[in-house]
């Protein structure tokens, strides 16, 4: 049983440094080794949005690597389908972090792929990835439009390529997110629950609760992370499945979890608001990729604040290709539907204007 460390505060670079040195990680990883440490860039926003990895958190981590002697380190990362990389890195000052620390930035979309054994099927992997000897997993606690919480298993999906991730979607996202944790075991995971959003991947909704966290079990700690969200672990099916495919265990003692500091400046994480669920009662969803279901659950909730309704049924995803489709489609999957929405992914804004002129 791994041992969680949490520690509370809204300094992100301060707080990783004190979780690494509370824990004791250098002692464990043999000089030499090649570390990776793995964000999330998942689009181009500023982290107080609530979507990605504050940079504080990989400054912290290459300060407190450099200082003990490690030196061969990168930072590797893949944002959306439809997302450059690169322009996330610079929105979230990675291109400052690099520069300063002197440690390269890769895109893992232009990375070499190895094709890896899983319990699910063979997947293709980014090379950086597999062949870094301790991979640091580097999350964001937030909520997910379409798996209810994204935390250290399904951030592992930016190390694979654009055309995995569509075929993730296909296959329904829980049984690939659980294979890739499995084939990928990461070393080491670092929560940023500074500010997530609790509802969208995505962000634009950060709620403060002011917490970061570290354990070396990516399942224990997405168990946790269920906890803090209150959501019941069977709400978010990749965790159980990951824990039966051999990625980690998601048993917690209470006494596995050392708190490093008082918890006065932690703030409680909000039930559940259910809006996804509200915003999308009547969605058919076959396949659709996240970037694509979250541009249409974001339109939504745009139309519904600006007293837009229409009551076409709505249809998204990659399983209605070539097909004809009453009502609106999302997507260019969609393009059979009466009312098609066009992008690979379309935007919030996209779908919203389309939404407006059938009100
Ligand atoms: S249109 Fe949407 S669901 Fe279809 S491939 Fe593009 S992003 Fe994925």
């Amino acid at each position: 049983m791994s041992r969680i460390y949490e520690v509370f505060g809204s300094d992100a670079h301060g707080m990783t440094l004190a979780l690494l040195t509370a824990a004791s990680v250098a002692d464990s990883i043999p000089a030499g080794a090649s570390i990776a440490l793995k964000p999330n860039l998942v689009v181009a926003d500023d982290p107080a949005r609530g979507a990605t990895t504050h940079p504080g958190v990989l400054s912290g981590c290459i300060e407190y690597f450099q200082s003990h002697g490690f030196r061969d380190l990168s930072i590797i990362e893949s944002s959306w389908v439809g997302e450059g990389t690169l322009s996330a890195m610079k929105v979230c000052g990675y291109d400052r972090i690099s520069r300063e620390y002197g440690v390269p930035f890769y895109d893992l979309k232009k990375d070499k792929t190895h094709r890896v054994e899983t319990p699910l099927r063979p997947m293709e992997i980014a090379c950086r990835a597999l062949d870094a000897d301790y991979l640091i997993d580097l999350p964001v606690l937030k909520g997910h439009c379409q798996t209810r919480m994204t935390c250290a298993l399904k951030n592992l999906k930016g190390c694979i390529p654009d055309r995995e991730k569509r075929r993730f979607h296909t296959e329904g996202l829980t049984q690939p997110i659980a294979a890739l944790g499995a084939a990928l075991k990461p070393s080491l995971v670092i929560v940023d629950s500074i500010c997530g959003d609790l509802n969208f991947e995505e962000g634009g909704n950060p709620v403060h609760t002011n917490r970061m966290f570290l354990g070396t079990d990516p399942v224990q700690i997405d168990a946790y992370g269920c906890r803090l969200m209150g959501l019941d672990i069977r709400d978010v099916p990749y965790i159980q499945l990951a824990e039966r495919y051999g990625a980690g265990s998601s048993e917690i003692c209470e006494e596995d979890i050392v708190a490093i500091n008082s918890p006065r400046d932690a703030a409680a994480y909000p039930p559940a608001s259910g809006l996804v669920k509200s915003l999308t009662k009547s969605v058919r969803a076959g396949s659709a990729c996240s970037a694509c279901f979250a541009a249409l659950v974001r339109g939504l909730y745009i139309a519904r604040e600006a007293g837009i309704r229409t009551n076409a049924p709505i249809s998204i995803g990659q399983d209605f290709r070539g097909k004809s489709i009453p009502g609106v489609g999302i997507g260019n999957c969609c393009r059979g539907a009466e009312h098609c929405c066009p992008g690979c992914p379309p935007t919030a804004a996209d779908v919203e204007s389309l939404l407006r002129t059938l009100a």
